[in-house]
């Protein structure tokens, strides 16, 4: 191997990944080299390979052929030299998110904000990523990957990579619910919540003590798994059944949730999201974390009569990564009804082709480079 490793790369829009030997990263300045030991693997990752030049053009892939790979972990094996409070052998999250570092935003904790903001190993979110591309061309999927030290989340022993690699949408949840408010007591509806993000959004819910969870989706089946994870705080309605509205004033005195969070697909519909943004009470807040696109209709007046709030929500910070491992640690937070899907590197076109074929959010997706 000597200087070279192994990484798994498109080399045209919606074709099939190739594993290359490409050169294998050296640590320098404020940057590690991690050994990648899971990669995960969320639902989306299929549209934005296939599709994301014609769906969403204004978010850039890198320049191909690149090493895609959303949600790392592994283990740290070289520090750059001005690297501080990270050591070889540190078990780590890498977190996606690159940003410039030196802007407000950055600054001030917020490196989603920033102008320069790029999901590493997935795509940009303005024409300015590929710098950041370039700085950091590794995604998850080979061997090694480049990373920033303000990026990683050392994991306690007893988190395993497994769970680690699921901390993406795990987190994008956690920090959306935090955006929503206290949730010890109060009441939230979960719009999407058997799938990845949202059944992560109801784990997370459960541990910041919300009494009243109530997940709306269509298949009835996962739908009861998710209730029998805490049936005395966690109530499920298909939409195949019926409104969301009725269902949810008639579980909250008729009143309305506290809180709404949509987590529904890209090819969601826009009216059930609609039906659900309408489910929350007088002063309730709504935080948008799916990946529907498209115009809905509503009457703006709607939001200043009800004193809604209405917000969207993009990842997590580093921060938000480690308060989340500390509440896995812990046990504070469950998340035993994971089933993991494991892929060696050289079966990465399959189990990309297999994302989404498990049972809804309660399979964990990823490959195992090493
Ligand atoms: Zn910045």
């Amino acid at each position: 191997m000597g200087d070279m490793m192994r990484a798994a790369r498109m080399h045209a829009v919606g074709g099939a990944m190739q594993i290359d030997e490409v050169p294998k990263p050296v640590a320098s300045g404020s940057n590690v080299v991690v050994e990648v030991a899971t990669c995960g693997m969320v639902p989306n990752l299929g549209n934005v390979l296939r599709n994301w030049p014609e769906w969403c053009p204004h978010l850039p892939q890198p320049k191909l052929p690149a090493i895609f790979g959303l949600d790392p972990a592994g283990v740290v094996r070289e520090v750059g030299e001005n690297v501080i409070g990270i050591r070889p052998g540190d078990r780590v999250y890498v977190s996606p998110v690159r940003s410039c570092g030196t802007c407000p935003a950055c600054l001030d904790g917020k490196r989603t904000q920033c102008n320069y903001m790029t999901f590493n190993g997935y795509f940009g979110f303005q024409e300015n990523s590929q710098v950041l591309y370039q700085q950091y061309p590794h995604g998850g999927f080979g061997e090694y990957m480049l990373a920033p030290a303000y990026s990683l989340v050392k994991l306690p022993d007893n988190v395993s990579f497994e769970d680690a690699s699921r901390l993406g949408y795990l987190g994008t949840a956690y920090s959306a619910l935090k955006k929503a408010g206290h949730m010890a007591g109060h009441s939230v509806l979960i719009n999407g919540g058997t799938g990845t993000l949202g059944l992560g959004a109801v784990l997370f819910a459960r541990a910041m003590g919300a009494t009243r969870i109530l997940v709306t989706a269509r298949n009835r089946e996962l739908l009861e798994r998710v209730r029998q994870l805490d049936p005395t705080r966690i109530a499920a309605f298909s939409t195949l059944d019926g409104e969301i509205r009725p269902w949810v004033l008639s579980q909250t005195d008729g009143q309305g949730v506290d809180y709404m969070l949509d987590t529904l697909g890209a090819v969601a519909s826009l009216e059930v999201m609609v039906d659900a943004m309408r489910s929350v009470r007088r002063g309730g807040r709504i935080v948008n974390i799916g990946g529907t696109a498209g115009d809905i209709t509503f009457d703006i007046k709607w939001l200043m009569d009800d004193q809604i709030t209405l917000e969207g929500s993009v990842w997590f910070t580093t921060a938000e990564g480690y308060e989340m491992v500390e509440m896995m640690r812990t046990r504070l937070v469950d998340v035993t009804a994971f089933e993991h899907r494991k892929h060696p590197l050289d079966e990465i076109n399959a189990a990309i082709n297999g994302v989404g074929q498990g049972d809804g959010g309660f399979t964990s997706y990823m490959v195992t480079p090493r």
